[in-house]
C-alpha cells in the first residue's frame, strides 16, 4: 500500500467486498492459522459500566499474509431505539514492518460477511457434496448473510428454517425465495430430520437442538456461540459428532464446546482445526454417515483478512479517502 493513511467506510466496504472475497480472506487466514504462520492474540472484552456496553478487541498476526492489526468494538444494546446498529466495530491495520497505521475499515460490514464466510468454508470442506436442504436456526441480523453464501456452497434446493422467535422469520424467507429457493418454516425436530446442512446463528444460552433430531450425514456450523454462558447446541451432539472448529483456544472456552468439555463428553484433543483439513493434513468428512460440526467462534484473524482486502480493492478502485495523521 502507498504512504499515508487509507480510510476505508462501511459504503465502500460492502461495495467492494463480495461474498467470494471474504471466503478466500478467511480460508487462507485459518490455512495460515493451521500452518503456525498466524496466530490471534488474547480477547480483551469488558462489560464498561455504561450504556449497558460491552466493548474489546480483537486483535492478531498473519505473517504469511503480513496483516497485523485489531478489531475494536461491542455491542450496545441502545443502539437500535438511535437507528443504529447494536454491534459496532471498526479495524484497524498496522504495518508490520514500521507499526505505522495503514488502515481504518468500517468493521460492522465485515464482521457479518467473515463471520458467513466461516460457516461456508466449513461447509466447502465438510458438507456431503450431495447436500440439498439447508436448516438455519436464527432469523437476525447474521442470519441472511449466513444463508447467502451456505447457499454458494452446495446445489441446496431447499431452505428449512426455526427461530425462537418466529415473527423474525419472513425476512430469511425472502432472502431464500431471492436465492431461487424453496422455504419452509419447521419445528426445529423437522428441522433436524429434513436438513443435510444446519447453521444455528442465534443468541441463545441454552439448547435449541438435540443430539436425537439430527440425521447422520449432517453438517451443523455452530455460529451464534461465541461468549462464555451461550449454548446453542446438545452436548451430547458434539460428542456424537467429529469436531472442528477456527481456534481451539476459543472453542474450549467460549464456543459451543465449553459445554460439552464442562461435561466431560469430549476432549480438546477431539476438535481439529478446520486449517488442518485445508491445508489437507486432516482428511475431513470420512464418510456420508459422520456428523461433522463447525464450532464457529469468530477470531481477529478473519476481521484483518477482510480488511486488508477492503483496503486493497478500495484503494485500487480509488475508494478509499486518504489521510495523513
Ligand atoms: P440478532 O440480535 O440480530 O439476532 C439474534 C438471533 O438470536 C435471533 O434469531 C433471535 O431470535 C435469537 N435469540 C435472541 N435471544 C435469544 C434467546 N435468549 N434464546 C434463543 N435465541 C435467541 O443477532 P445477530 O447479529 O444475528 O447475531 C446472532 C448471534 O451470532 C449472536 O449471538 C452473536 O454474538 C453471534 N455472532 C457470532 C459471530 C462469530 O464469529 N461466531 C460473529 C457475529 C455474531
Amino acid at each position: 500500500m502507498a504512504e499515508g493513511l487509507l480510510i476505508v467506510g462501511e459504503d465502500v466496504c460492502a461495495d467492494v467486498v463480495s461474498s467470494k472475497d471474504a471466503f478466500d480472506a478467511v480460508e487462507a487466514v485459518f490455512g495460515a492459522m493451521a500452518r503456525g504462520d498466524a496466530y490471534n492474540f488474547p480477547v480483551i472484552r469488558e462489560a464498561i459500566g455504561y450504556a449497558d456496553a460491552l466493548y474489546g478487541f480483537k486483535s492478531g498476526f498473519d505473517r504469511a499474509g503480513k496483516t497485523l492489526g485489531v478489531k475494536s468494538g461491542g455491542y450496545w444494546p441502545g443502539n437500535m431505539d438511535k437507528g443504529l446498529t447494536n454491534h459496532q466495530s471498526t479495524i484497524f491495520l498496522f504495518d508490520p514492518d514500521t507499526g505505522m497505521l495503514q488502515a481504518l475499515v468500517g468493521g460492522n460490514y465485515l464482521t457479518a460477511v467473515r463471520t458467513a464466510a466461516s460457516s461456508s468454508v466449513s461447509i466447502a470442506h465438510l458438507a456431503r457434496p450431495d447436500a440439498k436442504v439447508l436448516g438455519m436456526v436464527g432469523a437476525g441480523h447474521q442470519s441472511t448473510f449466513q444463508l447467502r453464501a451456505a447457499a454458494e456452497q452446495r446445489n441446496f434446493e431447499k431452505v428449512v428454517a426455526w427461530n425462537p422467535h418466529p415473527e423474525m422469520l419472513p425476512r430469511l424467507a425472502e432472502v431464500a425465495e431471492g436465492l431461487g429457493l424453496d422455504f419452509d418454516a419447521v419445528s426445529p425436530e423437522e428441522l433436524g430430520a429434513e436438513a443435510d446442512v444446519i447453521i444455528t446463528i442465534t443468541s441463545a444460552f441454552e439448547p435449541l437442538l438435540m443430539k436425537d433430531w439430527i440425521k447422520p450425514g449432517t453438517h451443523i456450523a455452530c455460529m451464534g456461540t461465541d461468549t462464555k454462558g451461550k449454548q446453542e447446541l446438545d452436548p451430547a451432539l458434539l460428542a456424537a459428532a467429529t469436531v472442528f472448529t477456527d481456534e481451539i483456544a476459543q472453542s474450549v472456552s467460549i464456543g459451543e464446546a465449553q459445554h460439552a468439555i464442562a461435561a466431560g463428553l469430549i476432549a480438546e484433543a477431539d476438535i481439529t482445526p478446520i486449517g488442518a483439513v485445508i491445508n489437507g493434513t486432516h482428511p475431513g468428512r470420512r464418510d456420508a454417515q459422520e456428523i461433522t460440526l463447525f464450532d464457529g467462534t469468530g477470531v481477529g484473524l478473519q476481521d484483518l483478512a477482510v480488511a486488508s482486502v477492503a483496503a486493497q480493492k478500495a484503494e485500487q478502485a480509488g475508494k478509499a479517502t486518504r489521510a495523513a495523521l
